[in-house]
């Protein structure tokens, strides 16, 4: 799969450690130590992070591990993390609070997050109490984040961009229905896109219903160059550059 995204022109994959839960945090960390430094990959990340419905779980022990983990130079983001409110699981004062202590630690760590947000379906709920969290504990950090897998309407776009939110697009933005999504996305700066898979989720249209992974990141970013105006090569110079740009103690050639 790893070299399939290389053949496929993915030269970096941020690794998303969430797990089932707490205890598994360390998983994507663990692949980066497994995979780095073979030929023939993309350069391996990490996150780490306790899902929205998983902060049951975040006890002082829990984040005294992602606190640990945060300290390793693989794992370079805190998440996903943020607020869930589409799916029945932890109680929203629980998930807020959750949110709250990482953004502490991630905050201690200089670790810029991975914001998972998903309201009901025709609500606002989740956007507007993650912006009240994200005003209060995260905008003075300066340390900035990606809108992962991005669903809003442009109203969020915009205070995520208000925030220096770099705003990432998975492979529901190639399906038909998608229009509104692709009116925003059309509407987003050059200098504040990136493309994933939420794999094994969202698999772009051309392999909808198949697991995603990440050399099918190029028809997403292919459907946002049209909607950008763009050629294909700017829109993968353009997120490789936002990417490093939001991570700086990292840069493409390798080191650290
Ligand atoms: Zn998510």
């Amino acid at each position: 799969m790893l070299r399939r995204a290389q053949e496929a022109g993915v030269g970096a994959v941020l690794s998303i450690g969430i797990g089932e839960g707490p205890a598994e945090m360390h998983r994507a960390r663990d692949l980066c130590r497994q995979y780095n430094g073979k030929p023939g990959m993309p350069r391996l990340y990490a996150s780490a992070g306790i899902y929205p419905h998983s902060t049951t779980e975040a006890d002082h022990a829990a984040l005294v591990n992602l606190d640990q983990l945060l300290s390793d130079p693989d794992v370079i983001a805190c998440g996903e993390i943020g607020l869930d409110y589409f799916h029945q699981g932890a109680p929203h004062d629980v998930q807020r609070d959750g949110l709250i202590r990482q953004l502490e630690v991630a905050a201690a760590r200089k670790r810029p997050i991975l914001i998972h947000c998903r309201p009901k379906d025709g609500a606002c709920d989740a956007w507007d109490d993650l912006f009240a969290v994200l005003e209060e504990h995260w905008a003075k950090t300066a340390l900035g984040g990606v809108m992962h897998c991005f669903g809003g309407e442009w109203e969020q776009a915009r205070r995520s961009l208000d925030l220096g939110f770099l705003i990432s697009f998975a492979g529901n933005l190639t399906y038909p229905k998608a229009q509104p999504l692709r009116d925003v996305a059309a509407r987003v700066p050059l200098d504040s896109v990136l493309v994933e898979t939420d794999a094994p989720w969202l698999a772009p249209a051309a392999n909808r219903g198949k697991r995603n992974e990440p050399a099918m990141v190029v028809e997403t970013a292919r459907v946002l160059s049209e909607l950008l105006c763009e050629t294909e090569e700017e829109i993968a110079a353009a997120t490789t550059r936002n990417f490093y740009r939001l991570f700086p103690g990292i840069s493409p050639d390798g080191g650290e």
